[in-house]
């Protein structure tokens, strides 16, 4: 009878995990010493005196040709093959943004009378909806109550809800899930939501889906916790490092937290992106009526995913490219995506805007002030309307130019030191557009604009009733 085999191992795919120490009952391998000039990483070594070939550690090593048996024709393998993953693995499947190996199931929902829910609970809400049933995160005012919910529901419908050590955690969390092909979300705010900056650049930057609920509060820093929309400009321009954009959805009402929470599941395995949810302080406090959608979502198995077997270990994820022309082909088509998504996914709510000369220009709870400031200009004569951008980035520059030749003033209102009016200009700069005279009505820490200032604002800014 010939011997078992022993174990052999090639040390550029040793990954150090150490899974073949704790395997091995008679001590043969130790963690490495000398790292592999190229890997960076540490190979165990092998010590096989004791060994007796009962297999335990190569059945342990998750990487194919980490620890191999020696009688392997190992040589052969080494061949060229090594050298190419699509001959290891087969080719790598493209991603085809509406195809799944399991495809997603709609499922009727009995009619319902509406709902009071809180913002937060009604984001939650549509998360489950959407088919959702992992989340990760932790407490953190205002959004707190949405993992909560989470916390009691998940384990009661096969889902998981993990309280995460810390942001960088849970968005790494979101990563993996992502890579899976499972939908998952957390719900956060501003200080939480820069510590997931990196994560969700990776995210990315390895087109990996996932919902981001991030009530914005008041900064800089810790801040407070009133409702500032102090987050603006990260959402749309700070996601990372360079070629980095995700949709940014801005609901204005608890209905809205609801819809455009499984609204940006959909967006983000449509596009395989994250998707931000960028909501502020009052939207995830406040109760308001919440209609439940007539169906829900049970969701398949995108042909993506990476499934945990060696059969879709071609679909693995990285978010590192190291040759340049490679990085930049990726970045090329990153491009290519955020431009698709500029030209098709842009969304606003045009509030009273037909006839109107004074544009008001607000979104998330500021709108709301707004939206009686308009009533209240109206009553008195005024032609005001209210243009509310629902996405952020993109912002919904193609509907703004279609009100812009009868407007004679815009007025940005907003609880930040001009982030969405920034965002107004620099769409309107791009799309080579001289605006109308702009001026704005803004608060800070908390404090948001009143609907008397912007009434105000508005008959400062026209020649009066017409
Ligand atoms: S084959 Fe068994 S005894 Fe030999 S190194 Fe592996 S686990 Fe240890
Ligand atoms: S299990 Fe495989 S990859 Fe992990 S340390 Fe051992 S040889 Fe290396």
């Amino acid at each position: 009878m010939s011997p078992r085999p022993r174990p052999f191992l090639e040390p550029e795919y040793c990954k150090s995990c150490l899974r073949c120490i704790e395997a091995c009952p008679r001590a043969c391998i130790t963690p490495g010493t000398v790292i592999n000039p190229e890997t960076g990483l540490i190979p165990v070594e092998l010590h096989l005196e004791n060994c007796n070939g009962c297999g335990l550690c190569m059945a342990a090593c998750p990487e194919p040709f980490g620890l191999r048996p020696t009688t392997e024709s190992f040589a052969s393998v080494l061949d060229f093959e090594l050298e190419d993953p699509a001959a290891l693995f087969g080719p790598k499947i493209v991603p085809n943004y509406s195809e799944g190996d399991e495809p997603d199931e709609t499922i009727p929902l009995p009619p319902c009378e509406p709902l009071v829910l809180k913002g937060s609970y009604a984001s939650a809400i549509g998360a489950l909806l959407a088919g959702c049933r992992h989340v990760f995160g932790y407490p953190i005012t205002p959004s707190t109550e949405a993992s909560e919910l989470m916390a009691k529901i998940l384990p009661k419908i096969g889902g998981h809800f993990i309280q995460a050590v810390s942001e960088t955690a849970a968005v790494n969390m979101m990563y993996g899930a992502g890579g899976a092909g499972v939908p998952c979300i957390t719900f956060t705010s501003g200080p939480g939501f820069s510590l997931m900056l990196e994560g969700i650049s990776y995210m990315i930057g390895a087109e990996v889906p996932g919902v981001f609920v991030n009530l914005m509060r008041g900064g800089p820093g810790l801040g407070n916790l009133g409702p500032e929309q102090a987050d603006i400009k990260l959402a749309c321009r700070g996601l990372g490092h360079g070629n980095t954009h995700a949709l940014v959805l801005a609901p204005s009402t608890p209905q809205e937290m609801l819809e455009l929470t499984r609204q940006a599941f959909e967006l983000s395995f449509l596009y395989r992106n994250p998707v931000v949810v960028l909501g502020d302080g009052y939207l995830g406090q406040m109760t308001g009526i919440v209609k439940l959608p007539a169906e829900m979502k049970r969701v398949g198995l995108p042909a993506w995913a990476v499934s945990g077997d060696r059969a879709h270990r071609h679909n693995l994820i990285c978010s590192i490219e190291l040759s340049e022309d490679d990085l930049e082909a990726h970045n090329r088509k990153l491009n290519d995506k955020y431009a698709y998504i500029s030209a098709h996914e842009q969304r606003a709510d045009c509030y009273r805007c037909a006839d109107a000369r004074q544009l008001v220009v607000a979104c998330n709870t500021p709108a709301r002030m707004a939206k009686g400031a308009i009533e209240d200009a109206r009553a008195l004569g005024y032609k005001a309307g209210l243009f509310r951008p629902i996405t952020l980035w993109p912002f919904p520059i193609a509907a703004l130019t279609t009100l812009l030749p009868h407007i004679d003033q815009l007025i940005i209102v907003e609880g930040s030191p001009g982030q969405l009016e920034d965002e107004l200009r620099l769409a309107l700069s791009h799309a080579g557009i001289s605006p109308p005279p702009i001026t704005h009505v803004r608060h800070y820490g908390g404090v948001l604009p009143s609907q008397e200032e912007i009434l105000d604002c508005i008959r400062e800014n026209t020649g009066g009733p017409v």
